[in-house]
């Protein structure tokens, strides 16, 4: 079953009733295991946090992955990717198929090119429905994430240098792609947003074998960071959020953390790095990327 889900809208709902539970503005630094095995996280303003576990959410650059596991790789896949998106109005909804308001559809192109479509569509609009559970949610309307992707070799310009470039240069290099293709689809170009837009090379981490559990341990794109074309990362970091949580409570009654997360990363290394070679088999099927070292 597939679920488009609003990144920001998700986030508000995970933090609410947390607030209270979450800082920002803090950049961890590096940690530190002592003898009786708890665990203290050290801040870049000089600050420090202690506990019996320290869980790493902190992505692909994850600080704690460099740290902790310092042979994982991560690699560039070869695909650059533009992302946008469009406004659904009633005028610009024509513009797609019926079967572009399903899950994904890439339009392929010249060269490897391709322009990839996907729909993000609310039952009822976030912010009448978070009021109707007592929240406050940013309000967003129905969208269709419009990206373009190429190898690494099809750009004129190096990855950083797109990540560098403002949205306004970036649809001027999809606009310029797709000078030639089908009329809608050069329509859906011109009405993707440009200050939407933004680069990214696409990039996985290479599967390891188990490590020993410590009181250590990571969870989505820190460990299992993977190429969106099988659009599982962040269904695979919820997936290790629920059994985390799942294992840590029942750990609790037990004081027995470290067999908590001996049961969870068992699993998670498991499915985690099957989505990232099932990832990486979609990657070079459809999006031309190369395959995993
Ligand atoms: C353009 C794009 C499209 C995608 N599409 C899909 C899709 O369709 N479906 C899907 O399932 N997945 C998709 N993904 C993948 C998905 O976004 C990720 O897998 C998911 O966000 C991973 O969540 P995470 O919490 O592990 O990491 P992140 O979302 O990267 O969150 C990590 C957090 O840690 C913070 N952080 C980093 N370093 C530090 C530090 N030193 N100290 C403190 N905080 C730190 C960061 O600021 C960030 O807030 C897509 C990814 C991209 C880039």
């Amino acid at each position: 079953m597939s679920l488009a889900v609003d990144r920001l809208v998700l986030r508000q709902l995970l933090l609410a009733g947390i607030e209270d539970a979450v800082e920002f503005g803090k950049e961890l630094r590096c940690y530190a295991i002592q003898r009786d095995g708890r665990v203290v996280a050290h801040f870049t303003d000089g600050s420090r946090a202690e506990g019996d576990v320290l869980v790493a959410a902190d992505g692909v650059n994850s600080v704690v992955r460099h740290q902790y596991l310092s042979h994982a790789r991560i690699v560039d896949t070869g695909v650059r990717q533009l992302y946008g998106a469009v406004p659904l109005t009633d005028r610009t909804r024509n513009l797609f198929d019926e079967d572009m308001f399903g899950v994904f559809t890439v339009i392929t192109g010249p060269e490897g090119t391709y322009l990839g479509v996907a729909p993000v569509q609310f039952p009822v609009p976030p912010q009448r429905a978070g009021a109707m559970a007592g929240l406050a949610l940013l309000p967003v309307s129905d969208y269709m994430t419009c990206s373009f992707g190429a190898r690494r070799e099809w750009f004129a310009d190096s990855a950083d240098t797109l990540r560098a470039m403002n949205g306004a240069q970036l649809h001027a290099i999809m606009t310029a792609a797709t000078g030639d293709w089908h009329p809608r689809v050069r329509e859906i170009v011109a009405n993707c947003v440009p200050d939407s837009l933004f680069a990214l090379p696409l990039r996985t981490c290479v599967p390891i074998d188990p490590w020993p559990t410590t009181s250590v341990t990571l969870l989505g794109d820190a460990i299992h960071a993977m190429s969106p074309a099988a659009g599982s990362g962040a269904c695979t970091a919820l997936r290790d959020a629920a059994r985390l949580t799942a294992a840590l409570t029942d750990a609790a009654a037990d004081d027995d953390p470290i067999t908590a997360l001996r049961a969870y990363e068992t699993a998670m290394i498991d499915y985690g790095f099957a989505a990232v070679r099932a990832g990486a088999i979609n990657g070079q099927r459809h999006l031309g990327q190369d395959p995993l070292p």
